[in-house]
């Protein structure tokens, strides 16, 4: 049972996934529209051609628009651990917020609440890693900049969504040691990009958003792997 009021919103924007499909990554993203009412809308014209299958309104309302069996479109262009499509092996999640272009603020604790209960059941029914619940900027790291660094990514993880790096002395070592590219790939990034390690400290190192390999970085990157053996 849901403590939140769930209520039905289909969207026509959506296709089957591939036979061989296995969903193994939570995207979670801003909005990014002044309004609820106008995301809502966009995400269920068929003009826009963009979905999610689920949004989270900012009193905790949740909104479902696509069936979990089927790929909706949220990702765009991206990817994971080598491998594009995003859409056809996740599910997505809108949560409600004006975004960086309209007003960013930050995310009311019953909108929390509410994507952290959605959350949990969404790993558990697809057995989906902690560290594959990501951000849409850490699979676009050069298009997007969503949820952002006001999401409350430590919070989600303490309710047993994703993971939050806690550093140790074994992840101490000289920052010019580092091959942060090469770190940032092993983990699922594409290190290509040039703002890979941007999207990083957006997500897991959000005082400092410099795009550049300070100390504090580097050791919440090298946690992260040794925390989940990538
Ligand atoms: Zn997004």
């Amino acid at each position: 049972m849901s403590s939140f009021r769930r209520i039905d919103r289909p969207s026509p924007n959506h296709g089957p996934r591939a036979a061989d499909a296995r969903v193994e990554l939570l995207i979670l993203h801003y909005t990014g529209m002044p309004s609820a009412a106008h995301a809502l809308d966009r995400l269920c014209d068929p003009a826009s051609q963009v979905s999610a299958h689920y949004t989270v309104d900012e009193d905790g309302t949740v909104y479902a628009h696509v069936p979990e069996d089927r790929r909706a479109w949220h990702a765009g262009r991206s990817s994971w651990r080598g491998a594009g499509d995003v859409n056809g092996r996740s599910i997505g999640v809108e949560i409600v917020n004006p975004g960086h272009e309209f007003g960013y603020r930050p995310f009311p604790p019953v909108q929390m609440a509410a994507v952290a209960e959605l959350c949990r059941g969404i790993v558990a029914r697809h057995a989906i890693a902690p560290a594959d619940v990501l951000g849409h900027s850490d699979v676009a790291p050069d298009r997007k900049e969503d949820p952002g660094e006001l999401f409350d990514w430590p919070g989600l993880a303490a309710q047993g969504v994703g993971i939050w790096p806690t550093p140790s002395q074994a992840d101490d070592g000289p920052v010019a040691d580092a091959d942060v590219a090469a770190l940032l790939g092993r983990y699922g990034y594409d290190p290509a990009g040039p703002r890979a390690l941007l999207a990083f400290q957006r997500h897991f190192h959000p005082g400092t958003l410099t795009g550049a390999a300070d100390a504090g970085t580097v050791r919440s990157l090298r946690a992260l792997l040794r925390l989940t053996g990538r």
